[in-house]
């Protein structure tokens, strides 16, 4: 069995601690880069957000962002067809700029343009 010296030892551990953190930092930096990806709005002046706790919300299952979606309850969610299933492709959705709008059944406040609930119907 071959030993290894003190000289090789470093030698390696400074090998496997700098490739570790070349991985670690890249880790780091694309989820940095993925984050910036998600833009937030402003809120439209004197509006608030429809809550997710709001009894009609919840009954619909209703998320201000689609990719919260409880999707044991809703698996069809799942599917890459349901991708632009979101608020602002609804028939039930009013813009108001361009990350929030009005829903016609979730009147208590705004819903994101990237929400989602089980009442989606397909704007003509
Ligand atoms: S009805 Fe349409 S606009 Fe309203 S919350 Fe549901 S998906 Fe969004």
């Amino acid at each position: 069995m071959k030993r290894y010296n003190r000289k090789q030892f470093l030698k390696n551990t400074i090998v496997l601690t700098s490739t570790l953190s070349l991985i670690l930092g890249e880790s780091v930096l694309l989820g940095k880069e993925k984050k910036k990806e998600k833009q937030i709005f402003p809120l439209p002046e004197g509006e608030k957000p429809v809550s997710e706790n709001d009894p009609t919300a919840q009954a619909l299952g209703f998320h201000q962002n689609a990719e919260d979606t409880d999707f044991t309850l809703y698996p069809d969610r799942k599917q890459t067809k349901t991708k632009n299933q979101v608020c602002q492709y609804c028939a039930q959705f009013t813009k108001l700029n361009d990350g929030w709008g009005k829903c016609n059944i979730l009147s208590a406040g705004v819903v994101s343009n990237q929400g989602w609930c089980s009442a989606w119907s397909k704007k003509s």
